[in-house]
């Protein structure tokens, strides 16, 4: 690979613009999951034990609001990130008050060698998603401006074509950080030549985010099972009726059509044979379980039932690789777990290759208390992982390609 890597960079003494991913998940101002932030630390403490002066450009959540100053008003702001941030590495991240104004440039030029400090929310700043690129330009050219030297560490945004991501590698010599390195390398791995039976678990709320990685793995691999909230546009689609579950109307059609193209490459599509239903989208809400062709009316999908984890077990027993994006229940309720917990502790007992990709897939690993080591990977990027393996260039990867 050409890309280069932090020992191509002499970042001793130099201000390096990091953009890492700390998108974590938040309740209210408390992290609920600080797997993004824990794995951004490797490059972090790299740098800065290399004496670089590091200034880290990260995005949180989605901003709403047509300038800055709405946004800035409206939050969220990435002050409970420096703090944890600060908390892992045992040293005070101050938290710069804008993200490329005069608070940043003040912020950047007090720096000394080893400093780690913060950029506010980068999706303060309208142009950072812009479509237009003179507009994502002009706030690349002020963030290149802050630093000498640009680090893409942000794997989970790799797949944007956002101004910290795209367009500031084209403006200062850059690199790729470690964490993007390792997850470029798995998922290499697994499109290159996986070894089989290659195993893929897709859960997750909607279909419509999942349907194109769908149809590129139809030509890869051998198995795909499919839970969680997507699943019942399937079910669907064979004439199931799902009750008051989540279902994509408009993707019926589609569905169908994969479902087709399946059954013609020989790829297996196992689906479920019983759910949880719940009376009402609550954590204690009263719950059955029920066959998938006798779902009933008032209820709504929320897990995969018991038939169904045995099921799925039995498909992931001979996988030698196998990736899963999406929990195939609503986790988050622990009433509502088992099934994510069983296709997780399947995954988890096998010698192959197994990579977890999504930000809720690795919370729910992490909430339900499978140690982390117990996967090859655990990506830190949902969107990003799919659509490398559909097959699309990630501008990201693209921009630190060819810097
Ligand atoms: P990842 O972040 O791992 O890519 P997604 O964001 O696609 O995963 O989906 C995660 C969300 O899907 C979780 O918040 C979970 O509650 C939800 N989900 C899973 N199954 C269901 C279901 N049956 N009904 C509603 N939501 C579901
Ligand atoms: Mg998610």
């Amino acid at each position: 690979m050409a890309m280069k890597s932090l020992d191509d960079l002499d970042v001793s003494g130099a201000t390096v613009l990091l953009r890492a991913d700390l998108n974590v998940p938040l309740d209210g101002m408390a992290i609920t999951d600080d797997g993004r932030i824990r794995a951004s630390l490797p490059t972090i403490t790299k740098l800065a034990g290399r004496g670089a002066r590091v200034l880290i450009a990260a995005h949180l959540g989605r901003p709403k609001g047509a300038g800055y100053a709405e946004r800035a008003a409206g939050g969220p702001s990435l002050a409970p990130v420096a703090q944890r941030l600060g908390e892992l590495l045992g040293q005070g991240v101050p938290l710069a008050a804008d993200v490329a104004g005069e608070s940043a440039a003040t912020l950047a030029a007090g720096l000394a060698g080893g400093d780690v400090a913060l950029l506010e929310n980068v999706r303060f700043e309208p142009a950072e998603t812009s479509k237009d690129d003179a507009e994502r330009g002009e706030l690349a050219a002020r963030l290149a401006a802050l630093a000498q030297l640009y680090v893409g560490d942000g794997f989970g945004a790799l797949h944007r074509k956002h101004a910290s991501v795209y367009d500031v590698p084209a403006l200062l010599p850059s690199a790729a950080g470690d964490l993007v390195l390792a997850e470029v390398a798995v998922l290499r791995q697994l499109t290159a030549e996986p070894a089989r039976p290659y195993v893929v678990v897709l859960g997750g709320a909607k279909p419509s985010d999942k349907l194109g990685v769908i149809a590129s793995l139809l030509g890869k691999a051998d198995r795909v099972l499919i839970g969680g909230g997507m699943s019942y546009t399937f079910l669907t689609a064979q004439g199931h009726e799902m009750g008051r579950s989540l279902l994509e109307a408009d993707k019926v059609g589609e569905v169908s059509r994969v479902l087709a193209q399946a059954a013609e490459q020989g790829v297996e599509i196992v689906l479920p044979v019983d759910l949880v239903g719940a009376a009402m989208f609550a954590p204690d809400a009263e719950h059955h379980v029920f066959d998938v062709a006798a779902f009933p009316a008032d209820y709504e999908g929320v897990d995969i039932g018991p038939a169904t984890r045995e099921l799925f077990a039995a498909k992931l027993a001979d996988a030698s690789t196998v990736f899963w994006n999406g929990p195939v229940g609503v986790f988050e309720f622990p009433a509502f777990a088992a099934g994510t917990l069983a296709v997780a502790t399947a995954i988890a007992a096998l010698p192959g290759l197994t990579v977890v990709g999504g930000g809720d897939s690795a919370a729910a690993v992490r909430k339900l208390g499978i140690p982390e080591d117990a996967f090859s990977r655990i990506s830190t990027g949902g969107g990003a992982s799919l659509e490398y393996l559909e097959g699309s260039t990630l501008p990201g990867l693209e921009a630190l390609d060819s810097a």
